[in-house]
């Protein structure tokens, strides 16, 4: 639907778009159109106007030749009628004579009949007229009307066209001639005066090549026998009118060019010249159109384009701020919304919960990384199904996770969450069809006071140690920082700071317990132990100083100066002739990886099975195999012994340490601790001497407390002994006076 919508909107913009990018093309056009239109009518009605007002001069001129020849003719006539009057008794000859020289060539008078008493008794010329001799007017249908009217008014009377006696057509000028007696005017008869009707028609213009002229005895007429010149149908067609007067009546002349009217008014090319001109008005504007219109698919182009560039950049913005295994925001929100915090309610302060999966490394060892990734999974939609508003999950490492909640009695909702945040993370998850339990330790922090922004940044590092304490309490846990949480981590940090400066300022001392032959209690070899010598807390132990040592990166450096000490000792027993057969340091996984070891300790001078590293069991032996199997046996090879120290405490597998042919095993301490009371702790110590004695490996009891403890240790086949019951670690010269006092006594029996 929406989509079909959007289309619709964009077809509705797309179609206002065009309409806008040729909306002033239309209006121009439209305008040409009328303009167009308009002028083309007005040059039309002018051009008609102009047309006929030429076709009514040369028609005036046509109407006034005629009427000129028509009255010249008439002159004639009357002329010729004036001399009958004159002579009324004159013969036919005389009046040839008359007739002849008053009928001039280019007359359009053809013919004259002279009628005394109505009756046609002279022609002229007679030749081609003699029928007409004897005509008596007032017996001719035809005739007769003509003849009457001119008798009785008086005056000329023209008809016509009429068919003559004599043969053909004509225009007939009837003249009467009255004789005057003295007394009255006597009616002596009349004269007729034949008109050539194409020659009059011919000199008068009427047979003109452009126009269509009638004439008509009406001015309105409405039969065909009206019109002696051209058709009726010439009046239906707008013609221009002249008159010709004819003494006694009068004929209505029309005339319209041949063709009809508009035909030579040139409107076509006016069109044509209009329309080219409107065409370029409205092509640029049509132009200007396009060039917007492509402007605007150009624009619009360039807008979808932005607007992919958009949300490509949000789809990347979203990558980049989420993990793509779960979907869940990652460490770089979590920052960003630490360092740009959106405070929901202006006293909501935020909380800050830091989880850390308890399981999740065997989980991952055991199923592989697919059930690894299962695990993830359901964590982050445990953690999502437990966010409210304004709270949010997230995923900032392996299996770490934050859940972040914005809360204005952050106390109760931070308890109140991370109760739910474990207690969610403990439930059975099914992966590959079986059971397993991840569970989770959580770190809890909150804003004392929603003021400061700047502890934001703070506040993780809280959460951090709280998970730490968390962890350190045993898992599946919630601890909540504290202040106190925060000055031991700032102690820890100065504890750092000093361990650093100890190295470099020689504060670190070795210390030397002394390891007796079981069976003689004669020393057998010195342990080095390490102690700082604190400028203000004064002696610390290794449990105060490894853990920094380790998580500074040092031990290795540690136990190189332990090693320089223990030797420079070693060396000064040796001068002092105390027989001390060799001194053993211990030594960490770090010192023991150290690309340069091999190197160091080749430069030492070193008799054969003077010194011995203890190796914690603890080392990883399984992790470090690869490093292990190439340093032990060159270690070896440089007549340095090896010790397996704390045996019986880490996981290693024996076989693994067995195959490192160490010379000794240390059985720990805690082991040896309960032997004077368990006979089940005293068989274990029994079976590793066992072990040790078909691996030609030499056992040492740690931890020797009491004599008891000695004399078990002897009877159960131990060789070497050390212990609080027998020496305590001491200084060099602790050592010196120790190994004095011990020649100079005898030997106590046990
Ligand atoms: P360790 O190697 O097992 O050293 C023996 C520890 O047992 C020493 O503690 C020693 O004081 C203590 N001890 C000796 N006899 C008795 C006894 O009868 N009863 C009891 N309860 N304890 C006894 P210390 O000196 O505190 O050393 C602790 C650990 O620190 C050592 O355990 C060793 O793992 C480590 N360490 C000491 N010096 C160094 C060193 O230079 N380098 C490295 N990497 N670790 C060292
Ligand atoms: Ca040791
Ligand atoms: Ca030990």
């Amino acid at each position: 639907m929406t989509f079909r919508k959007n289309r619709a909107r964009r077809f509705a913009s797309t179609a206002i778009g065009h309409a806008s990018a040729f909306a002033p093309a239309i209006f121009a056009a439209t305008i040409a159109v009328v303009v167009v239109y308009v002028a083309t009518n007005w040059r039309l009605e002018r051009s008609l106007a102009d047309e006929r007002s030429i076709v009514a001069g040369e028609l005036a001129i046509i109407s006034s030749r005629l009427q000129t020849n028509l009255n010249s003719n008439v002159k004639l006539l009357q002329g010729l009628a004036a001399g009958i009057a004159v002579d009324p008794a004159m013969d036919q000859s005389a009046f040839a004579k008359l007739a002849a020289q008053i009928l001039q060539p280019d007359s359009q008078l053809r013919s004259f009949a002279a009628a005394p008493g109505m009756v046609v008794k002279w022609v002229y010329p007679e030749k081609g007229n003699e029928k007409a001799i004897g005509l008596d007017y007032r017996k001719n249908e035809k005739q007769r009307d003509g003849a009457m009217l001119a008798r009785n008014t008086h005056n000329v009377v023209l008809t016509g066209p009429v068919d003559l006696v004599q043969g053909g057509t004509a225009f007939v000028a009837r003249c009467p001639i009255y004789i005057n007696d003295g007394r009255s005017q006597i009616f002596w008869g009349l004269l007729s005066g034949i008109i050539d009707i194409p020659r009059l028609y011919q000199d008068s213009g009427l047979e003109s090549a452009e126009l269509e002229i009638a004439i008509s005895t009406v001015p309105e007429p409405n039969s065909p026998k009206q019109v002696f010149l051209g058709g009726l149908e010439t009046f239906s067609k707008q013609p221009v009118v002249a008159s010709v007067d004819m003494m006694y009546g009068r004929w209505t002349l029309i005339a319209v060019p041949k063709g009809g009217w508009g035909q030579q008014n040139g409107i076509a090319a006016f069109e044509v010249f209009a329309s080219l001109l409107g065409l370029c008005v409205v092509a640029p504007i049509v132009w200007v159109g396009f060039l917007t219109k492509s402007r605007q698919r150009t624009i619009e182009k360039l807008r979808l384009h932005k607007k992919k560039l958009v949300r490509a950049r949000q789809r990347l913005e979203h990558l980049s701020l989420h993990d793509a295994l779960t979907g869940l925001p990652n460490r770089r929100f979590v920052d960003q919304m630490i360092s740009r915090p959106k405070r929901p309610g202006p006293k909501d302060c935020l909380i800050l919960i830091h989880i850390d999966l308890d399981r999740f490394k065997a989980i991952n060892d055991t199923k592989g990384h697919a059930g690894g990734d299962a695990v993830l999974q359901a964590t982050a939609s445990r953690l999502t199904n437990l966010a409210g508003p304004h709270e949010v999950a997230a995923r900032i490492g392996g299996d770490e996770f934050i859940f972040a909640s914005w809360s204005d009695t952050p106390e109760l909702r931070a308890n109140e969450l991370a109760q739910q945040i474990v207690a969610a993370l403990e439930q059975t998850l099914f992966i590959d069809g079986s059971e397993c339990v991840v569970g989770a330790s959580v770190g809890v922090a909150w804003e004392a006071e929603c003021l400061d922004v700047r502890n934001l940044g703070q506040l993780l590092l809280n959460a951090d140690l709280a998970l730490y304490e968390a962890k350190k309490a045993g898992r599946g846990r919630a601890a909540i920082f504290t202040k106190e949480l925060r000055s031991a981590a700032i102690q820890s940090k100065e504890l750092a700071d000093e361990f650093n400066n100890a190295l470099d300022c020689d504060e670190l001392v070795a210390f030397f317990q002394p390891q007796f032959n079981a069976n003689t209690l004669d020393i057998a070899g010195v342990e080095t132990l390490a102690r700082w010598d604190h400028p203000r807390k004064g002696l610390l132990g290794p449990d105060k100083f490894l853990g920094v040592a380790e998580s500074l990166g040092r031990s290795g450096d540690l136990d190189r100066l332990i090693l320089q000490k223990a030797l420079f000792e070693l060396a000064r027993w040796d001068s002092l002739e105390m027989r001390i057969p060799r001194v053993s340091v211990n030594i960490s996984a770090r010192r023991l990886a150290q690309a340069n070891l091999l190197a160091e300790l080749s430069e030492l001078p070193l008799a054969r099975g003077r010194l011995c590293f203890e190796l914690l069991e603890t080392i990883s032996f399984d992790d470090l195999q690869p490093v292990l199997n190439e340093v032990i046996p060159a270690v070896k090879e440089l007549g340095i012994e090896i010790e397996i120290d704390d045996f019986g405490t880490g996981h290693a597998s024996i076989v693994s340490l067995l195959r490192f042919e160490p010379r000794r095993l240390k059985i720990d301490r805690e082991i040896i601790k309960p032997i004077v009371t368990s006979q089940s702790q005293r068989r274990l110590v029994s079976s590793i001497i066992e072990i040790g004695r078909s691996q030609d490996i030499d056992i040492v009891a740690e931890g020797v407390e009491t004599m008891e403890h000695a004399k078990i240790l002897r009877d159960l086949g131990c060789h070497l002994l050390q212990g609080y019951a027998l020496a305590r670690p001491m200084t060099s010269k602790q050592l010196i006076e120790f190994c004095r006092a011990k020649d100079n006594c005898v030997t106590q029996a046990m």
